[in-house]
């Protein structure tokens, strides 16, 4: 009688699903972090939590922050990153350089803006008379953009409705629970023949979690895909792609800075420089006109 009651009223705070991209449910175990088992789909590859939160608990990680039973110590970022904006300056400004030398003013949308470092980046490249604005779910990040001039809506892309000829989404894919229903909310978002900037790990093509050169950050991070799990997910919404960059993680430089990082009692892996299969997906894609 009481386990009866119990269920009436507790809501089950995970729910188990089938691979969000290929949508089969056969899956081999891949690893286990904060409690959280990721997957890898044995059809399409695609790394993903399952169980994982149900669907109200990720909103209120994205939204506040604060994610239930996770000791957040290593939370998301919490200030502006000033390197941030001169890092995407130099990538847009070399994977994007035909738009720039057309010197003709664009629209662009940054979905995750985050504190607005993206948006900074593009407006620096942008001709004057551009619109380039951001939008980002959890309020305190909105709320210090605007603060400082940017005009980022605290929100989702679906609450936008105005159209942009290029939108970015730059380390939000683990976060997204759908990717397809997001990639239908950036067709709607984009005009005829717009583009879209897609940034993120290519965790799903790696042989072992041995290999991501830092923490996987379950279940605030959902979805792990690799090169053609992308290509996948933006064919199937319609678009081309234009140009995908594969950036290394494991230069000299970053060796160096993995024994600060190990200083402040960051999980990371030392490997000899320029031996990791680990890269930085920047895929730039074009939907039909
Ligand atoms: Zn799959």
């Amino acid at each position: 009688m009481i386990a009866e009651k119990l269920s009436d009223t507790v809501e089950p705070s995970v729910e188990e699903i089938a691979c969000p991209l290929c949508e089969r449910t056969e899956y081999e175990a891949w690893t286990v972090e904060n409690g959280y088992s990721a997957v890898k789909c044995s059809h399409c590859g695609l790394i993903y939590v399952n169980p994982r939160p149900a669907a109200d608990l990720i909103a209120t990680g994205v939204e506040t922050g604060v994610h239930v039973e996770v000791d957040h110590e290593r939370d998301a970022v919490a200030y502006r990153i000033g390197k941030k904006v001169k890092r995407y300056q130099r990538i847009f400004g070399a994977l994007f350089a035909d738009v720039w030398a057309r010197d003709t003013p664009i629209s662009w949308l940054d979905v995750g803006a985050g504190y607005g470092e993206i948006l900074e980046s593009v407006m620096a490249l942008a001709p004057e008379g551009s619109r380039i604005a951001g939008v980002e779910p959890m309020k305190p990040k909105a709320d210090d953009a605007r603060s400082r001039g940017l005009p980022v809506t605290n929100g989702y892309l679906a609450d936008i409705d105005e159209k942009f000829e290029y939108l970015s989404v730059v380390n939000v894919f683990s976060h997204i629970p759908d990717f397809h229903s997001f990639m239908q909310e950036a067709r709607q978002v984009l005009v005829p023949g717009g583009e879209l900037f897609v940034e993120t790990g290519n965790i799903g093509d790696l042989d072992s979690v041995k290999q991501v050169p830092t923490d996987l950050d379950l279940p605030d991070h959902l979805v792990f895909a690799g090169e053609q799990n992308m290509i996948d997910y933006l064919a199937e919404a319609g678009f081309s792609i234009v140009a995908i960059e594969r950036g290394r993680k494991d230069g000299f430089v970053n060796f160096l800075k993995n024994f600060a990082r190990k200083a402040m009692g960051r999980n990371v892996t030392f490997a000899v420089p320029y031996t990791s299969p680990y890269r930085t997906l920047r895929i730039r894609a074009k939907l039909a006109s």
